[in-house]
C-alpha cells in the first residue's frame, strides 16, 4: 500500500473512477469485516448511482464469526446484496452469481424488454486500499478468467475478464479514498493497515487498539501476551516483555512492541476480531 490520501490523490482517484463507472453495470464493493462501516466510503452511493451494487464483507475469516452475521443482516435490512468473503481460500463462484443474479435482476429484466439478449453484465470491484480487492479478483477470476483483450469501443488499455456468458469484470480494482471525517473510523482504518503505518505513530495505533480490545475483547491480549492491563500504556510495556522487545540499555522497545502488536491483530494471532458493531436498529 504506498497510497497517501492527499487531495490531488482523491482528486486523481476519483476521475478514474467515474471514467470507469461509465463502462460497468455492477459494483462489486469490498469491505473489511472486521470494521464493516468505516472500510466503506460512503460517497460510492453517489458515485454509483443507477448501478447495480454488491457488498462483500472481506476477510471474513479474521473477524467475529456472530459479528459477521449481525453486520451482514444489518446490511441485508439496509436492501444491499451481501456476502461474506475469505478471498484467501477458494471461493464459492456459484454463491457470486447468484448475487449477481440478485442484484442485476431489473437490469437483466430490462434488456429482455428491450430485446437485448446474451448481453453479459459488467462488473468492476470497488474499495479502500488493503480490503484485499486484487485477492479476490485473483481468486473469483481463477484459471476460469481468460482475458478478454481491448475491445472497440471500450477505453484503450481496459481489461475484462470473461468470467462466464453472463459476467465479466474490470481486469482492475477501482480505489476507493478512505473517509477520515470521524475520528475513530480514521483509527479503525489504521488498525486494519490501510495507511501506510511510516506516515502515522504506530505506538498511538496500537493504543487505540488495546483501548479497543479492552472494551471488546478483554481476553484477547491476556491469551496471547499472559498480562492484563486496564492503562494501554502499561498493557504496551506488557507486550514488549512478552514478545521480547527490548531497547539498549534493557528498556522495553515499545515502537516495536507496537508493531509486533499490530502484526499480530493483522494476522489474526489474536483471535477473529471486530472493532465495531452494527448500530441498533
Ligand atoms: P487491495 O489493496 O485491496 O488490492 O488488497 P490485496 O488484495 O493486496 O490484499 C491485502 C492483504 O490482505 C494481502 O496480504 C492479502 O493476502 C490479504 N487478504 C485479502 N483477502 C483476504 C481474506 O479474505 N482473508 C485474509 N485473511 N486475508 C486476506
Amino acid at each position: 500500500m504506498d497510497i497517501q490520501w492527499y487531495p490531488g490523490h482523491m482528486t486523481k482517484a476519483k476521475r478514474q473512477m467515474q471514467e470507469d463507472m461509465k463502462l460497468i453495470d455492477l459494483i462489486i464493493e469490498l469491505t473489511d469485516a472486521r470494521i464493516p462501516a468505516s472500510s466503506r466510503n460512503p460517497d460510492i452511493s453517489e458515485l454509483g448511482k443507477g448501478k447495480s451494487r454488491i457488498l462483500i464483507l472481506n476477510k471474513a475469516d479474521l473477524a467475529d464469526d456472530d459479528l459477521n452475521k449481525e453486520w451482514a443482516e444489518y446490511y441485508k435490512a439496509e436492501g444491499c446484496t451481501v456476502l461474506l468473503m475469505n478471498s484467501r481460500s477458494s471461493i464459492n463462484r456459484r454463491e457470486i452469481q447468484r448475487c449477481v443474479e440478485e442484484a442485476c435482476r431489473e437490469k437483466l429484466e430490462r434488456d429482455r424488454r428491450r430485446g437485448i439478449q446474451n448481453r453479459p453484465v459488467r462488473a468492476m470491484v470497488l474499495g479502500i486500499p488493503n480490503v484485499g480487492k486484487s485477492t479476490f479478483i485473483n481468486s473469483f477470476a481463477g484459471r476460469a478468467g481468460a482475458k478478454t483483450g481491448n475491445k472497440p469501443g471500450v477505453t484503450k488499455g481496459k481489461q475484462w475478464i470473461r468470467l462466464n456468458r453472463e459476467l465479466e469484470l474490470l481486469d482492475t480494482p477501482g480505489i476507493l479514498w478512505p473517509k477520515f471525517d470521524d475520528p475513530q473510523v480514521g483509527r479503525n482504518i489504521a488498525i486494519i493497515g490501510s495507511v501506510r503505518d511510516e506516515i502515522l505513530n504506530v505506538d498511538d495505533i496500537a493504543l487505540d487498539l488495546i483501548r479497543l480490545l479492552n472494551q471488546r475483547y478483554p481476553d484477547a491480549l491476556s491469551e496471547r501476551y499472559h498480562a492484563r492491563e486496564e492503562d494501554p500504556a502499561e498493557m504496551l510495556r506488557a507486550v514488549a516483555a512478552a514478545r521480547g522487545a527490548v531497547a539498549k540499555g534493557g528498556e522495553p522497545d515499545l515502537n516495536k512492541a507496537a508493531q509486533l502488536l499490530l502484526d499480530d491483530f493483522r494476522s489474526g494471532k489474536l483471535g477473529r476480531i471486530t472493532l465495531e458493531s452494527p448500530p441498533e436498529v
